[in-house]
């Protein structure tokens, strides 16, 4: 069962159930803002799944791909019974035809035979690896608990699978710098899933590495770096075909209170401030070009062309990219245009 891209996902929080232990950089309930039942200590129950499915089906506008996403802990590490218990509530939804499939995220060192077979009968159409980084010291540091090994394993033993295969990337992990990051990413191209995810690191409340950023003996990102980081990740995935459905945690209320983020390159438009970038760079890139081969410096007015989607990315926030072109070029204007052939990542220049 493969998914077609940009499903409607109902998310189900399972927070750290099924982790053997708690990773440096997490806490999930900082990440989700989750209190109450969320935070209980106890597996939603029955009641609770089939309300939450049946409030996003009820809002549900079109017929799009839609997928129960059991996400903030690691599944399959989850008793057996529980694993087939939280499956047999969602699967009769697939039967019906109201939901296409079930998606879930769990640890590469959870992947083995035994979960395949038990989970086999169900409608699972996509699995997210939390993979972060496939260094050894890197994962060791990250208090990971497993191996690049593991993940090189998990994957083969998907691809057997009918469903698609989402691998996480962090960055800004305690021993990890921008060279490692690129070897990451280049070790999960060559292993052709089918989307990634990259999330940087951030500084949580509640989080073992809290303890080490208030003792001195971690020092977060900047978000210029991580910007520049993750656009060279990005165009890399690009690159090779891979598409990157997210970088950095969905905003939230409980992410823009800075009692939970502590420190870090947080920030509520992280892709946006990526796109911004890439489109930035192509643009000097191409007025730069332009120029040269006319053996003149810019006119008064510059003309950018971008699809129409993009248009908010080429100006970039408080249309600083703008400026930046202004002060670098030295001209007045710049007009913006949209032209609906272009990619979304291309600029033309006139
Ligand atoms: S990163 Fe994943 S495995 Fe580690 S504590 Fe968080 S939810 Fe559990």
């Amino acid at each position: 069962m493969k998914t077609p891209r940009k499903p409607l996902i109902i998310p189900i929080f399972i927070p750290h159930f099924g982790c053997p232990h708690q990773c440096i950089f997490c806490n999930q309930q900082s990440i989700t803002g989750a209190s109450g039942s969320d935070a209980s200590g106890a597996i939603p129950s029955e009641t609770e799944i089939h309300s939450i499915i049946h409030q996003y089906l009820e809002f549900k506008k079109d017929r799009s791909w839609t997928e129960v996403s059991f996400f903030g802990g690691n599944f399959l590490g989850l008793a057996p019974a529980n694993i087939v218990g939280l499956l047999d509530q969602v699967a009769p939804f697939v039967a019906s035809g109201q939901i296409n499939g079930i998606r879930f995220s769990t640890r590469p060192d959870t992947i083995d035979k035994n979960r395949l077979d038990l989970i086999r009968p169900y409608p699972v159409s996509t699995v997210e690896l939390g993979v972060q980084s496939m260094n050894a010291r890197v994962l060791n540091q990250s208090h990971r608990g497993h191996t690049a090994k593991d993940t090189l394993s998990a994957v083969a033993l998907l691809k057997k699978e009918n469903c698609q295969i989402g691998l996480q990337m962090m960055t800004g992990l305690p021993g990890d710098n921008d060279t490692l990051c690129l070897e990451t990413a280049r070790q999960i191209i060559g292993l052709k899933p089918d989307f990634v995810r990259i999330y940087p690191t951030l500084v949580l409340a509640g989080s073992p590495l809290a303890v080490a950023y208030k003792a001195g003996k971690y020092r977060p990102q900047s978000l210029e770096a991580s910007v520049d980081l993750l656009k060279k990740l990005y165009l890399l995935f690009q690159e090779n075909q891979i598409e990157v459905i997210r970088m950095g945690l969905q905003a939230s209320e409980s992410l823009d209170d800075p009692a939970t983020v502590l420190a870090g390159p947080y920030h509520p438009a992280l892709g946006h401030l990526v796109f911004s970038k890439i489109l930035l760079d192509t643009a000097i890139e191409k007025i730069r070009k332009k120029t040269a081969s006319a053996k003149k410096t810019a006119n008064d007015t510059v003309t950018l062309t971008v699809h129409p989607k993009s248009l908010s990315r080429m100006q970039g926030l408080n249309k600083t990219n703008l400026d930046i072109l202004k002060q670098l070029f030295g001209v007045q204007h710049i007009d913006l245009k949209t032209d609906t052939a272009l990619d979304k990542d291309a600029v033309r220049v006139n």
